[in-house]
């Protein structure tokens, strides 16, 4: 149920992609950005989505500041990416869904190198204490209803969404993951509602992170796979009649 960090697995699998690429590989699985309603990209809808907050899986025990720092700079790492990769045969792994942050700053990003990465795996039974074990219904969202929220169980970063142990010393109400995030968002308009009666200091300007979209995902359409067209099938078929196999079908052999 707690988060795992996978940057061992992710190196392994760096190391071994040339014969991942030979053949070991059945189908690929292609991911393509499409705009959505935001409702679609909360955590009760186990959404593949690149950008804005992390939709986290289990909302407890998420990867500390620590766990998110770069391991170049130590600036924190943005989300980039998550991808829901059930896998159903394992009662641990009904829902999975792995993570990836980056850190932002280019020059932490080095040719054949991935320390600017955090990869981390969040997974959970069907039966567990956050979400219904029945699939959420893709087509009557009940807007009144709250989405279960890593927000309920721990202050999150208002920039990042990531745990924000550190609060604003003025409102005590704006929670960060640390100082630079707390710096952003003082610049980007929280000194301007920073009140400790209102509400609206919740609210972040939220431009570091990557515009969000959902990721849907198709298997890759491989050549031999393809609909052959109608002329290459009439030509098949002519040659076929020609050759000995059709012969062979079309007569009855005696005994
Ligand atoms: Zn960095
Ligand atoms: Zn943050
Ligand atoms: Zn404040």
């Amino acid at each position: 149920m707690c988060m795992v960090q996978v940057g061992s697995t992710l190196k392994q699998s760096f190391q071994n992609y040339q014969p991942i690429m030979n053949g070991m590989v059945k189908e690929v699985e292609l991911g393509f950005l499409e705009e959505t309603e935001s409702w679609r990209l909360e955590s009760d809808y186990f959404p593949s989505k690149v950008g804005g907050k992390p939709a986290w899986l289990a909302l407890e025990n998420l990867p500390s500041a620590d766990d998110l720092a770069c391991t170049v700079c130590r600036k924190p790492c943005i989300f980039l990416l998550q991808v829901y990769a059930p896998f159903e045969e394992k009662v641990q792994c009904f829902h999975r869904i792995l993570f990836v942050f980056v850190c932002k700053d280019p020059k932490c990003c080095k040719q054949n190198k991935f320390d600017n990465f955090k990869v981390f795996r969040s997974q959970l039974p069907r039966e567990n204490k956050y979400y219904s074990s029945e699939a959420p219904d893709q087509d009557n969202f009940d807007s009144t209803k709250p989405h279960p929220s890593a927000a309920q169980y721990q202050d999150l970063c208002l920039v990042c969404g990531t745990p924000g142990a550190k609060q604003c010393g003025k409102c005590h109400r704006a929670t960060y993951c640390g100082k630079g995030h707390q710096t952003i968002d003082w610049k980007a308009g929280h000194k301007k509602i920073c009140n400790p009666e209102e509400e609206s200091v919740k609210i972040s300007a939220n431009s570091s992170l990557f515009p969000q979209y959902e990721l849907v995902t198709e298997p890759e359409d491989l050549p031999d796979k393809q609909e052959k067209s109608d002329e290459q099938k009439m030509k098949e078929y002519a040659e076929f009649l020609k050759s000995d196999q059709a012969e062979g079908s079309s007569k009855y052999h005696g005994q």
